[in-house]
């Protein structure tokens, strides 16, 4: 669905028309910095419409002071959003602070709709006329407080909102196979994108039948032109400082939710983190196809690579499946099988096993290794289907309930008979009584 992010400086009242803008009361923990951090995403319906409202006012400015530090979530939101809405305290009128958002947003090629808040009564519209000057079109007036304005407002904003969010390209038919390059910060993802670029023939500004998110990156690698999603933070190096570390894990997700595979950058020459086991996981739990790639490879000496490889056995036991290849961005080592190893991946992530092939192969292996019994009954497995790829997903019909122990068998011994290198498979049970 697509997203409103919600933003303006402190105290201007984000949260309490957040709260108007849900219809409900609970949402927002106001002012108590660090608490609304991690709740800043929130689900909204109206008119029989859904979308996900982000609620900047929970951050705190950071070092670069008040000003810079609203400006960049402004810049944030507007990468990040498909529509962005300011907040100005109508009450107080423009100040420079409103300015330096506006002059942010007023690049932003998605809508901006701006409301004047705090507009209790119409003594004060006449100020709100005032606000045409930020040059973000017209001022809408609200009271977040009272309610007033807020229906209109919403029709706003079901207006200025996208029908199917800008990263929603799953029904794209053809056209270049989409990858995320994701990874913690200082992993090296601008690097490595610059040194795809770079290193390789062409970067394609246009493809024949298809048209191109400014925010995409056309490369070709390996004879082949490859949409990198997402990259427009990546080409212009965009630091994602302190505080925002809930929209670079909201951006990672946006990326991988419109790649089909995602490279997985780790950094070889650091200890795995949690943050890096986030990404993988996040990469799984959307089903996606997945390459890992160990970059800093040119500063991990025979010591390090011992401990990374003790690291690997415990950091990666939910992705056995996922190919490795240790690369260095600096140097340009191994980039070049970044290519294949995507391509294998995609071809597991497509790939379909008939249903004769699968069911002969499956009676096999539960005659020699039926599931366990459970209550006195020994389950059966009756019929088994792949009904979907991207990812592979396997439809087990049987008698009984198959514990994640048996169901994990099946996909460890699915993967030695029928490859599926880089994918996760989804294996689903459904009882018949
Ligand atoms: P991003 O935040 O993931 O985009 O990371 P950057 O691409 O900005 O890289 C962070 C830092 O790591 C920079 O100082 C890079 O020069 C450095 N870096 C990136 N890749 C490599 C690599 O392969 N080897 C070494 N030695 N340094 C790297």
């Amino acid at each position: 669905q697509p997203v409103l992010a919600v933003v303006g400086r402190p105290n201007v009242g984000k949260s309490t028309l957040v709260n108007r803008i849900l219809g409900r009361r609970e949402a927002v923990v106001q002012d108590t910095p660090g608490v609304t951090r991690d709740r800043v995403a929130y689900d909204a319906l109206w008119s029989g419409r859904k979308f996900t409202v982000v609620d900047t006012g929970g951050w705190e400015p950071d070092a670069s002071g008040l000003q810079a530090s609203v400006a960049k979530q402004a810049e944030l939101a507007m990468q990040t959003a498909d529509t962005v809405l300011v907040v100005v305290d109508a009450s107080v009128g423009a100040t420079a602070t409103d300015e330096a958002v506006a002059k942010v947003l007023r690049r932003s090629k998605r809508p901006v709709l701006l409301v004047a808040n705090k507009v209790d009564d119409d003594r004060l519209l006449g100020d709100v006329a005032s606000l045409w000057s930020l040059g973000l079109g017209e001022p809408h007036p609200v009271s977040g407080l009272h309610g007033r304005g807020s229906g209109d407002l919403l029709d706003a904003i079901l207006e200025a909102l996208p029908e199917t969010p800008r990263d929603d390209y799953a029904e794209r038919i053809g056209g270049p196979r989409r990858v995320a390059l994701v990874g913690k910060p200082n992993v090296g993802k601008s690097s490595l994108l610059n040194r795809l670029v770079g290193e390789q023939r062409a970067v394609v500004d246009s493809v024949a039948g298809t048209t191109v998110d400014p925010v995409d990156s056309l490369v070709e690698l390996d004879d082949e032109v490859w949409r990198f999603v997402d990259t427009a933070g990546l080409r212009k190096r965009v630091n994602f400082a302190s505080g925002t570390e809930y929209y670079a894990s909201l951006r990672t997700k946006a990326a991988i939710d419109a790649a089909e595979v995602a490279i997985v950058l780790l950094d070889a020459s650091e200890p795995i983190a949690e943050q890096d086991l986030r990404v993988l996981t996040m990469v799984v739990e959307a089903g996606k196809a997945l390459v890992l790639a160990m970059n800093k490879w040119d500063l991990v000496d025979e010591d390090r690579r011992y401990q990374l490889e003790k690291e690997l056995e415990r950091g990666l036991v939910r992705v056995p499946w996922a190919q490795r290849i240790n690369v260095s961005a600096a140097t340009g080592r191994s980039v070049r099988k970044l290519a294949p190893a995507l391509r294998t991946a995609l071809t597991s992530w497509d790939s379909r096993i008939p249903t004769g092939t699968l069911n002969s192969w499956l009676s096999d292996l539960i005659a020699a290794t039926p599931p366990p019994v459970r209550g006195g009954k020994q389950p059966k497995v009756l019929f088994a289907t792949q009904a979907q790829t991207r990812p592979p997903t396997i439809v087990l019909f049987t008698t009984g309930f198959l514990e994640a122990g048996y169901r994990r068998f099946i996909e460890r011994k699915l993967r030695e008979q029928f490859g599926f290198v880089g994918t996760p498979i989804q294996i689903s049970v459904r009882v018949r009584e």
